[in-house]
């Protein structure tokens, strides 16, 4: 075994080398703009992004012409609920309230609280000490000014699954546009954008082990067929929703990734549910004070979220040098804030101070897993036993 340890893989995941082999040659050889068709270099590089589109599409049920390639989830949530609402500004369409949650990402967040700022209302549904919405309560939020839903379908720190069917069915009977973050969610949990009744869906490549810097937004084209007004504005790509020179080689990768994760996907939650139970029997059977964030039932395989009784989170990781785990989302894991999201399910300020996310991938082993049991257990008896011995330094 080799330290050091990656257990971050909801940051982000490696790229597999199968996923690299397949984009190389659209660094090199062929490397065309895929807006070129008057040449092969650019209708091969054209050719390229089309597979990956049916790859993506495949992955998700949807049509390939309902992808729409970004530079990552932050910009697909971005399109999905400024396009949404700046559309609706634009046709004068009557409406312009958005229900979210409060554990969502902050490209979520920091979206609706543009858009407040911009006179749309929003309302946080508040989520239960599990960390899942409850749909009926959701669907009390709506009212006829209501013109988008934006639930995520796993949470990137507690890795809790939301009921995405029942909130689908529930905006297509009102008539509402759903808009779903599923960045941790697709190719690790089966997503059918049809069955789920989903309209706009952020998508990934980095957290699927594709490249970083690209992602896509699926987009309704029929029942309904869903307009956003266009964040950026330039040569009029993606069907004018996402203007600028396609990332050949990194769709090429995100294309490959969702491959993968279509044809391993069973195989590899298997896998690793069964050494995140490993790592969760192996904890909590060996330390008192140890509490689970959110719900255990509906939950990522890959996730485990745990709060140690007296132990700063950020002490722990210290003792746990050579092992890449986080004490939050990695877009704020340089602040020493706590979690927003265990404070939305009312954890208490004690234990977000002392959670820390463990998040397995596809290259983690169970000799990993035994190794991260021995530290975490040995790092916790130390923290604890140094805050009896000196309690003023806590
Ligand atoms: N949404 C969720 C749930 C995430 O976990 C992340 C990544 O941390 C993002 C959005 C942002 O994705 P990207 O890094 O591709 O911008």
């Amino acid at each position: 075994m080799k330290l050091p340890i990656y257990m971050d893989n909801h940051a982000t995941t490696p790229v597999d080398p199968r996923a690299l082999e397949a984009m190389l040659p659209y660094l090199t050889q062929t490397f065309g703009n895929a807006a070129s068709r008057t040449h092969v270099f650019g209708r091969e590089a054209a050719a390229a992004v089309e597979k990956a589109r049916k790859q993506i599409a495949r992955l998700i049920n949807a049509d390939p012409k309902e992808i729409v390639f970004t530079s990552g989830a932050t910009e697909s949530d971005n399109l999905a609920i400024k396009g949404v609402a700046w559309m609706h500004r634009q046709e004068c369409n009557p409406g312009n309230h958005i229900v979210t949650q409060p554990t969502e990402h902050k490209a979520v967040l920091d979206s609706c609280g543009r858009l407040e700022k911009e006179g749309f209302e929003v309302s946080y549904v508040p989520v239960g000490t599990d960390g899942l919405v409850n749909p009926d309560e959701l669907g009390r939020a709506l009212s006829e000014r209501t013109i988008l839903v934006s639930v995520m379908a796993a949470n990137n720190e507690i890795g809790v699954l939301q009921p995405i069917r029942e909130i689908g069915e529930l905006c297509r009977e009102r008539g509402v546009l759903f808009h779903s973050d599923a960045v941790q969610a697709v190719g690790k949990v089966p997503i059918d954008v049809q069955a789920m009744n989903i309209d706009l869906m952020s998508i990934t490549a980095h957290k699927i082990y594709g490249p970083k810097g690209v992602g896509a937004l699926y987009v309704r084209h029929k029942k309904p067929e869903v307009h956003l007004a266009p964040l950026i504005d330039g040569g009029g790509h993606e069907l004018g929703m996402r203007s600028g020179t396609l990332n050949v080689a990194g769709i090429v990768g995100l294309g490959k990734a969702c491959e993968l994760s279509m044809q391993e996907m069973m195989e590899e939650s298997r896998r690793l549910r069964a050494l995140r139970d490993c790592l969760k029997h192996g904890i909590l059977s060996r330390l008192e004070g140890v509490h689970i964030n959110g719900s255990m039932e509906r939950r990522l395989p890959q996730n485990l979220n745990l709060s140690f009784d007296g132990v700063e989170g950020e002490a722990l990781m210290t003792c746990l040098d050579g092992i890449a785990v986080s004490s939050g989302a990695a877009c704020r894991s340089m602040a020493s804030e706590s979690s927003y999201v265990l404070r939305a399910l009312g954890t208490g300020e004690d234990r977000a101070q002392s959670s820390i996310r463990f998040g397995l991938g596809r290259f983690n082993t169970q000799e990993e897993v035994d190794y991260v049991i021995g530290r975490v257990v040995e790092a916790v008896k130390s923290l604890r036993e140094f805050a009896l011995l000196c309690p003023e330094r806590q």
